[in-house]
């Protein structure tokens, strides 16, 4: 290239409009630049020239030195159009946008020897439109992240538009719920046949048109999972949720949907598989008790197994067998127990006698049939014994009698004469009832003394026939089941069997175990049946009293509006009263599984816990005041009173909880509270300028100009009393009210009179607000107390006053409404939040966070004294427009 070459193109670089540089091809040297280049890198040209370019300019080396690379070696040009490049400008760090070109310049051999950098400036442009469209951007943004996250989310998208749900995106999970289907770009209605015409279908209808989202859990829809299959029942849990075009309008719909068909089953299969355990159980008139591990380790049990050990459930699980019945480790059940663990094998054990020592050192003995079945855990291991176990004490001891009093007969058979009235005199003397039936007829023809009481009747009944002796038999079972004694010469067994037996010419209802025996002949029929009964009716009848008064306790423990709980010392709940259920939402199974601590306020559990502990070990009620959560999540303050419940050894064996609602007295302390502080300050305020004003006063009247100041002292002295006079006159009204004796005196007068006259005092009171009354041409004449109605319009209108900026407008309008006088103060002050409004007439309630001072009893007062004349008293206001404040009064008619 010679001179003439460059110095031409030293002359159109110089003169060119837009940024240039030309740097050399190897090593990227700076040649020349133009002006313009220089003013948009903010770099000296001594900086640049001559020097490496992407050393000047390291801080875009790594954006740019590649591109321009492949600028030579291809010899193909770069565009770039206003892109954001953070540049050291004037050694000062700056985004700026640039538009440039790297155009690469050939030789005459056609090889890329110069590379040109044009170069122009668009920041300011960018920036404007960057502002515009900044949150578009955000937006976009937004969008593509919200994408991301939809393809990538584990639970079912989809995207619906416009008001025929057009599906416009589903992730792979959505599709995955519904394989097969044809889904995107088809209406949602056409792609799910099912939904339509369902309370779904209606549901996502109104999410177009309310704007509010919709959610369901573990809902069941009936849907195939392919197109044209079979339809069938599945669960999901999904929410229709709108989504918003820029007018706030609702242009579509996402749906997030997670199919919940597997757990619900499960769930349900769970839960009816514990609720029929445990029922079953308790259902089974045996005595069921699971034992784990080699130290037998009680698992479960059933009501049943607890009567017969007479111990409560709590005594019992968890704990080792013979730690719960010692008595028993001489008696070969551990053993056994162990045996079957062991060995795998089944012990299936009749009339087995079993010995328990009682409480007060006696001896129960009682008898049963068990079996004892092997457990194994999940994996398969040996390790617990199912005990199934029937007591037959009962029947045990009714046929060990029996046994005795045939061997008697047989022992005394030769001396048959003696040995039937021995026979006969055994069983006059026998501790139970026993009775012998003869023949199908059922003669009587023995009944003991006991018997014979139970029955109600006397010894003329021996020798007629049962169903004549007893005529209340008939509709009764009895006779049948006897029936049946003859028929299958089975002996027939009963507990606790109930029997309408007439004593005393009354019907009673008795209780009875029963054993029918048949007595055979020499052919092997049946002759004779004996019976043998135990009167159990009292047993039974305190039994169901307790249930009874039980219930009672319950149901009374729901009528009173204080919250009951009872609970074991394990802090096992056991019952929660209506009032609980209604305050927690829960039922008693949610409540009981969600446990009482969650309802506490945090801040609270660690005392509550500690006074606890205290209260077990001194048998002293435990008395706090919590926080417990509602349903809707708020906290509300109640006094709880957790008292200790001790058996005579001074053991714990239950809590009872009552739990009172005090939200609104903590609420009304804490107004109180801050009434006092506020009266507290007011008061202080016009006593220390009233003290300053006097002593300057005094001061001053030493001195020569005294009298001068002495006026002003005295008039501002004057104007603090009168306002403290009027702030203990509103304390005094309220303690007046509260007593009761706050004195109407009515007169007749004139409403409007009085509003003139005391709107005079309003101007020198407030001179800076302009006061506009328009007020009815006529006299409005009402019938009350003048002074009292002066104090409300000096109560509105000193609010209107006070509630805004200074120097605004207020207006009063007195106006005739068919038989009321209506009055209206208006103000263009802060307002009030619809919220408040109704509130404000509450005493001491002042709208929160106004900086203005006061007390809150103004409009109380106001209230007060309109509704004992009768009238009404309102507010109506936006917040940050004004207030209204009406009252209204009936006009007086003579
Ligand atoms: P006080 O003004 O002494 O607080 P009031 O009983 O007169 O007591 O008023 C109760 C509350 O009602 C005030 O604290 C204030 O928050 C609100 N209030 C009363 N009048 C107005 C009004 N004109 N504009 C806005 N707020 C008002």
């Amino acid at each position: 290239m010679n001179f003439n070459h460059n110095h031409l193109l030293k002359t159109l670089v110089d003169t060119a409009p837009s940024g240039i540089c030309i740097l050399n091809s190897d090593g990227f040297i700076a040649e020349l630049a133009n002006e313009k280049f220089l003013q948009i890198a903010g770099r000296r040209e001594e900086d640049l020239i001559g020097k490496s370019y992407w050393e000047t300019f390291s801080e875009v080396r790594e954006q740019y030195e590649d591109i321009l690379c492949h600028v030579v070696s291809n010899n193909k040009a770069y565009h770039a159009d206003q892109v954001p490049m953070i540049l050291m400008r004037n050694g000062k760090q700056e985004l700026i946008y640039v538009t440039f070109v790297y155009a690469p310049m050939v030789d005459l051999d056609g090889k890329v020897h110069k590379v040109a950098i044009w170069v122009q400036e668009n920041t300011k442009e960018v920036m404007e439109r960057e502002k515009d469209t900044a949150f578009n951007n955000a937006m976009k943004i937004d969008r593509d992240r919200l994408h991301d996250y939809f393809l990538q989310a584990p639970v079912g998208i989809s995207v619906m538009t416009g008001e025929n749900l057009l599906i416009e995106f589903v992730n792979p999970n959505y599709q995955a719920m519904l394989p097969g289907r044809s889904l995107v770009g088809r209406p949602f209605f056409e792609s799910l046949p099912e939904i339509v015409d369902t309370d779904i279908a209606q549901a996502l209808t109104d999410v177009f048109k309310t704007g509010l989202p919709v959610s369901f859990r573990d809902r069941l829809v009936a849907i195939s999972k392919e197109e044209d299959g079979p339809t069938i029942d599945r669960y999901f849990d999904f929410s229709y949720v709108p989504r918003f075009d820029s007018n706030a309008q609702v242009d579509g719909v996402f749906n997030f949907a997670f199919e919940v068909t597997a757990f619900v089953h499960s769930r349900r299969k769970a839960r009816q598989e514990s609720n029929n355990m445990a029922q079953i159980l308790d259902m089974l008139p045996a005595s069921v008790v699971v034992i784990r591990g080699f130290d037998l380790v009680v698992e479960m049990i059933n009501d049943s197994n607890l009567a017969y050990w007479k111990k409560t459930r709590e005594e019992v699980i968890g704990k080792p067998f013979l730690e719960i019945l010692p008595d028993l480790a001489d008696q070969p059940f551990a053993s056994q127990l162990r045996q079957v663990m062991e060995t795998g094998e089944v012990i299936d054990v009749k009339e087995s006698p079993v010995i328990f020592t009682n409480a007060d050192g006696s001896i129960r003995e009682t008898y049963v049939d068990y079996t004892y079945q092997p457990l194994s855990d999940l994996d398969g291991n040996r390790n617990g014994v199912l005990v199934m176990s029937f007591e037959i004490t009962d029947r045990v001891h009714a046929r060990k009698l029996l046994e005795q009093y045939a061997n008697e007969l047989t022992a005394t058979n030769e001396l048959l004469a003696q040995s039937e009235s021995r026979f006969k005199f055994l069983i006059q003397e026998a501790p139970v009832a026993i009775g012998v039936l003869q023949g199908k007829t059922l003669i009587v023809e023995t009944a003991n003394d006991k018997i014979l009481e139970v029955w109600g009747k006397t010894r003329e009944i021996v020798g007629l026939p049962l169903a004549s002796a007893l005529p209340e038999l008939d509709g009764q079972p009895f006779l049948e089941i006897l029936d049946d004694v003859f028929a299958t010469k089975e002996p027939f067994y009963a507990n606790e069997i109930p029997a309408l037996l007439e004593h005393g010419g009354k019907l009673k209802q008795l209780f009875f175990n029963v054993v029918y025996q048949p007595i055979f002949d020499q052919h092997d029929n049946v002759s004779d049946i004996v019976i043998v009964a135990v009167d159990v009716t009292e047993q039974v009848n305190s039994r169901k009293s307790l249930e009874i008064s039980e219930q009672h306790f319950r149901k009374l423990s729901d009528l009173v509006p204080v919250k009951i709980s009872n609970a074991l010392p394990n802090g096992e709940v056991t019952f929660f009263n209506q009032g609980w259920l209604d305050f927690s939402g829960l039922s008693f199974e949610d409540l009981r599984d969600f446990g009482y601590f969650q309802m506490i306020h945090p801040d609270e559990i660690e005392n509550f816990q500690q006074g606890l502990l205290q209260a077990s070990k001194t048998g002293v009620p435990f008395i706090s005041e919590m926080r417990f959560k509602n349903k809707d999540g708020q906290y509300i303050w109640h006094i709880n009173v957790a008292s200790p419940v001790l058996d005579a050894q001074g053991e714990l064996i239950m809590w009872v909880g009552s739990t009172t609602d005090i939200q609104s007295i903590k609420e009304e302390e804490q107004r109180k509270n801050d009434f006092i502080g506020m009266v507290s300050h007011e008061l202080k305020t016009p006593l220390t300028s009233l003290n300053g004003y006097l002593q300057i006063l005094q001061l001053k009247l030493k001195q020569d100009d005294g009298l001068a100041f002495a006026e002003y002292a005295l008039e501002r002295s004057l104007k603090q009393v009168r306002l403290m006079t009027s702030l203990t006159n509103g304390f005094l009204n309220v303690s007046r009210l509260e007593s009761g004796k706050m004195h109407i005196e009515k007169s007749t007068f004139d409403l409007r009179g009085l509003f003139k006259e005391t709107s005079d005092e309003y101007r020198i009171l407030f001179p800076n607000n302009k006061i506009t009354a328009k007020l009815s041409d006529e006299e409005i004449p009402v019938y009350a107390d003048r002074q009292k109605i002066a104090q409300v319009f000096n109560n509105l209108i000193g609010n209107a006053v006070k509630y805004s900026r200074a120097a605004s407008d207020i207006w009063v309008t007195l106006e005739q409404i068919g038989t009321k006088a209506r009055v209206m103060v208006s103000d263009q002050g802060i307002g009030i939040k619809q919220e408040d409004l109704s509130r404000l007439f509450e005493r001491y309630y002042r709208v929160g966070n106004t900086t203005v001072s006061g007390f809150g009893i103004g409009l109380y007062l106001s209230m007060e004294i309109i509704e004992r004349h009768g009238g009404k008293i309102w507010a109506e206001s936006e917040l940050g427009k004004g207030s209204k404040f009406f009252f209204e009064l009936d006009i007086y008619q003579n």
